[in-house]
């Protein structure tokens, strides 16, 4: 993964193209003035948009064209066509190009304007959003081109600029990823968005009927709408030992700097948890050249998410990589040199980074007696929470998928991303169901591996490809139904097994296990 962009390659659309050389619902790369372009028919209509994707510079060719979207090939961006308007991971838009129609051919002509929306409410003029990790700062963003223009207070307990969490455990802990990857907006981004950004400030407590928000220094925040994105918190290792300070934990950008300095003095890294933090840390910690050792309750790294063909393989990438693993373990004692496990073996370690997965930021919540459920907050269709004008979104929502009503709550980036700017959108009161099937990606080595759907059990899976070679199509099912899809090395597919998942195409899905 890294910052690439299409080339200036194919047709000058400046020029025009013939439209019979278009394929109907199609994708064609040109470029207008140096810039790479993406024309798209959509039978007798056309789009012309930038073709690389601002999140990770994907090469939009590749993509697919879903309803009025277009889709990155790498971590499922959606483009809407007509204005270029994203939804996460990307946060920026598209540009896109005037096309005319004219003697059989298509001319990309000037840039268009960016749409400016005017979907304020006449009842919202305050909003408060409490925690600026993905969910939160997406719903700012949201809010903004949405057209809103009442007050955003955005209160982030963390002291930077909102930053690119998944790239922590991956590129910027291997070393790979320079400083100016990692924020996802500079200070001067939300003061021209006149969106109050606060650091270093915890929320504390909710009057969801009065609407008012207090943080721990007594200020008070009144609202007409509040969305909670407060995340998750990772769970703590209790063992004699674990407070040590080579002892470490990943969520924030400031954790991982410490991990980082530690690794620059320290020769073994022992990771326990084989989840993804686990992983991927493990992953980075070898691109650091330490000699790095897994431990964990897991028989199979990420057996409970991605089953045992996946989790295995994964492991002997790691193994082939020079990680050891030490599975279905406990930890009995960390000491300054060594991490000592329930059968007595002593792993040499001078750094511990602990993943043994996060609890849900529940307390505001709690306190202002919404309903929980599902270890987080539950949350209607529209994102909004038992109180009235109070939403929740990312880590701690407990929602109902908009197709089966089956409830679940998902910790991963797109997904908060997703529900932010749909949470922005509903209190606004717009009232449209949060539809979008969860999507995660994993990197580790020369490994991605991409997962549409929610299967949190299965009694069946069906692979199509070789997993040993890096090249398959993994589906997980029940009662015959496939409920999720991982992928290796096959970006179609992944958005192929997305689209079906949200038609609830089930013969579609089974078709891609045939490819
Ligand atoms: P996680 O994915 O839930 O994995 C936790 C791991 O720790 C599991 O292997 C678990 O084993 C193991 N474990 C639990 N208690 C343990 C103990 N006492 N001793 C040893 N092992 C123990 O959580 P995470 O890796 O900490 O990640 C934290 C959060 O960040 C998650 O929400 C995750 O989704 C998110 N994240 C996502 C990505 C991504 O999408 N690529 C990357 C990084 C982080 P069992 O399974 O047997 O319980």
């Amino acid at each position: 993964m890294g910052n690439s962009s299409e080339p200036i390659t194919g047709p000058d659309f400046e020029q025009g193209v013939q439209i019979s050389t278009i394929p109907v619902n199609g994708i064609l790369l040109g470029h207008v003035a140096g810039e790479a372009v993406l024309l798209i028919r959509r039978s007798e209509t056309f789009h012309a948009l930038g073709a690389t994707c601002p999140h990770y510079g994907a090469p939009l060719s590749q993509g697919m064209i879903v309803g009025n979207e277009l889709r990155c090939p790498w971590h499922h961006a959606a483009f809407d066509l007509a204005t270029g308007h994203a939804s996460c991971p990307s946060l920026n838009p598209l540009s896109c190009w005037t096309v005319e129609l004219r003697d059989g051919h298509v001319y990309v002509r000037g840039r268009k304007p960016r749409v400016q929306k005017s979907a304020s409410s006449p009842h919202v003029n305050r909003v408060v959003i409490v925690g600026a990790g993905a969910a939160g700062n997406a719903a700012a963003e949201e809010l903004r081109t949405q057209g809103f223009n009442g007050s955003i207070s955005l209160l982030s307990a963390d002291t930077v600029t909102p930053y690119d969490r998944p790239n922590l455990s991956k590129d910027y802990l291997a070393g790979r990823a320079p400083e100016e990857w990692i924020p996802l907006r500079n200070e001067e981004f939300y003061r021209e968005a006149g969106i109050d950004i606060r650091f270093g400030v915890r929320a504390v407590s909710l009057d969801a009927t009065k609407k008012i928000i207090t943080t721990s220094s007594g200020e008070t925040f009144e609202f007409d709408r509040c969305l909670l994105a407060t995340g998750a918190t990772p769970r703590r290792l209790s063992v004699s030992g674990s407070q040590l300070p080579h002892v470490h934990y990943l969520r924030t950008l400031e954790d991982c700097r410490r991990i980082i300095s530690a690794a620059g003095q320290a020769k073994n890294a022992v990771v326990i948890g084989s989840g993804f933090i686990g992983l991927e840390v493990a992953a980075s910690l070898r691109a650091r050249g330490m000699k790095v050792s897994v431990v964990s309750m897991d028989a199979i790294p990420l057996q409970r998410v991605v089953g045992k063909e996946i989790g295995s393989f994964l492991q002997k990438t790691h193994e082939a990589n020079g990680v050891t693993f030490y599975l279905k373990r406990n930890i009995d004692q960390i000491t300054a040199q060594s991490v000592k496990l329930d059968q007595g073996e002593l792993v040499p370690a001078d750094l511990v980074v602990v993943g043994i997965g996060v609890s849900p930021d529940i307390g505001l919540a709690e306190s202002a007696g919404l309903r929980l459920g599902g270890g987080g907050v539950e949350v209607d269709t529209y994102l909004e929470t038992s109180a009235s004008g109070v939403f929740a979104a990312g880590d701690l929502a407990f929602f109902p998928d908009a197709r089966t009503g089956e409830r679940m709550r998902i910790e991963h980036w797109a997904v908060a991303g997703r529900q932010g700017q749909a949470a922005a959108r509903n209190l606004l009161g717009q009232r449209a169901p949060y539809r979008t099937v969860p999507f995660f990606w994993t990197a580790q080595y020369d490994t991605t591996l991409a997962y549409v759907g929610h299967a949190p059990a299965w009694d069946e899976i069906r692979v199509s490809g070789k997993v040993q070679n890096n090249d398959a199509t993994v589906a997980f099912l029940s009662q015959g139904v496939v409920r999720a899809v991982a992928t290796l090395g096959r970006d179609t597919a992944s958005l192929e097994a997305e689209a079906a998942l949200e038609s609830g195409d089930n013969a579609r899905l089974l078709a891609l296990l045939k490819e």
